[in-house]
């Protein structure tokens, strides 16, 4: 079964196309700036160059219908026909209350969707132009939701709910969600395997750590707790964002500043973060760079980084009563040795004891980067999200076949 997994961004689209026997990637790319007439589109194909065109494309439904044309060419493509798409699986960001697990797309589902557009403004719109383009130009082919927050909806209240008036829960459903569900779910399942434990046993905190930085604390095979809330701005200090923060700041920097919500809003999410204290770059890799160099700034902002999420860790292992097992994965989690050295260098209470020359390997594969000595298992699992959605996917097709 072939399945095509897409994740929309408002001027975006990612996709990838799965063998889903041996879960191979038959090909993969990505279309940028839609909306324009520049748009650019990369494209490549298992044993074919890669492709690069930059042409107009004024919205999704263009998008995904060069998509189709791309993986359905006799040069660039791997497919006979259009028909060869079995299912499509979308990544859509915020699922609500409403969805507990990935879904297959009713017209229900797209209402229910939409009735979540409140929630997550800037991300769930697109995910719908993607559906709806995926509709438009491959009608008849089964369609699958896969949501950033649902692997998080095994959280207890006393975890969910924050210290306001519940009011603002029943009517509003102001509470904790948690993002990057899939990435959680992927990495915990895969650290359980490589321990050779089940998942239910193990006391595990996974740490996401990318441009957008999450972790969570995984308690009996489950979702217990996540660092992310309403939005993805709570949490963890990320490369633009700041994280938590006494709420009171929001409006004393808008008496003090003469600041609109909005400029504040902006100011937390895009000029935050490791961005603001090192004062040059919210990319890891040039934060690490100026460090050597002996920019202060940049020391600051990753003493800040590493601190911020000790401290989480150090909560959830408490939260849970224990941690067995440490997770690292995404960008920064996958790649920073230094990083991933400075947070293990201070939760050695904890009984975490990192091997240094395990932790400098690198590697695509899932590895463990702790000492035989050490009383919790500390791995790297590399994400992937977009495997995960094809799975659900393929999974909830052929549930539906054999129903
Ligand atoms: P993601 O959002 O998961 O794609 O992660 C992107 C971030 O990962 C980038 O902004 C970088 O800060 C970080 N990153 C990627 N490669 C490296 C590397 N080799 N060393 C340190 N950080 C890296």
């Amino acid at each position: 079964m072939k399945i095509l997994v897409m994740n929309a961004g408002s001027s975006s689209l990612k996709y990838q196309l799965y063998e889903m026997t041996g879960e191979a990637v038959l090909a993969h790319g990505r279309v940028e700036r839609i909306g324009s007439d520049s748009a650019i589109v990369t494209h490549e194909a298992a044993g074919r160059p890669e492709l690069r065109e930059v042409k107009e494309m004024l919205d999704h439904n263009a998008a995904v219908k060069r998509v189709i044309e791309l993986l359905t060419d006799s040069g660039s493509g791997v497919l006979g026909a259009m028909g060869d798409i079995d299912a499509v699986g979308h990544r859509v960001v915020h699922g609500g209350e409403s969805f507990k697990a990935s879904t297959l797309v009713t017209n229900e589902v797209k209402q229910e969707i939409r009735r979540l557009f409140d929630l997550a403004p800037l991300h769930n719109p697109p995910a719908m132009m993607g559906i709806a383009a995926a509709e438009a130009n491959l009608p008849n082919v089964p369609q699958a939701v896969v949501f950033d927050t649902a692997f998080h909806q095994t959280m207890p209240m006393e975890t969910f709910l924050y210290p306001i008036p519940m009011v603002l829960y029943k009517r509003h459903k102001i509470r904790r969600y948690g993002f990057h569900g899939t990435s959680h779910d992927y990495v915990s399942a895969h650290a359980a395997e490589k321990i050779g434990k089940p998942l239910a046993s193990l006391k595990m905190v996974t740490c996401h750590i990318g441009n957008g930085a999450s972790c969570a604390a995984i308690l009996d095979g489950k979702s217990y707790d996540t660092s992310m809330g309403l939005t993805p701005l709570e949490g963890l200090m990320m490369g633009t964002r700041s994280g938590d923060l006494d709420p009171a700041i929001v409006p004393f920097t808008m008496a003090r500043e003469e600041l609109t919500l909005g400029e504040v809003s902006s100011m937390l999410n895009k000029h935050s973060g490791l961005q603001a204290i090192s004062g040059t770059s919210s990319d890891m890799r040039e934060i690490t760079d100026a460090m050597q160099e002996g920019d202060k700034q940049a020391k600051l902002a990753f003493d800040m980084y590493t601190y911020r999420l000790r401290k989480y860790i150090g909560a959830y292992a408490a939260a849970m009563n224990g941690i067995d097992a440490l997770v690292f994965t995404a960008g920064v989690g996958e790649n920073s040795i230094v990083f991933r050295k400075a947070v293990c260098e201070g939760l050695t209470f904890l009984g975490i004891e990192l091997d240094e020359r395990r932790n400098a390997v690198r590697s695509k594969e899932a590895r463990y980067i702790s000492s035989d000595a050490s009383r919790v298992a500390v791995l790297v699992v590399p994400t992937n999200e977009e495997l995960l959605i094809a799975r659900d996917t393929y999974r909830l097709v052929n549930n539906r076949s054999q129903a």
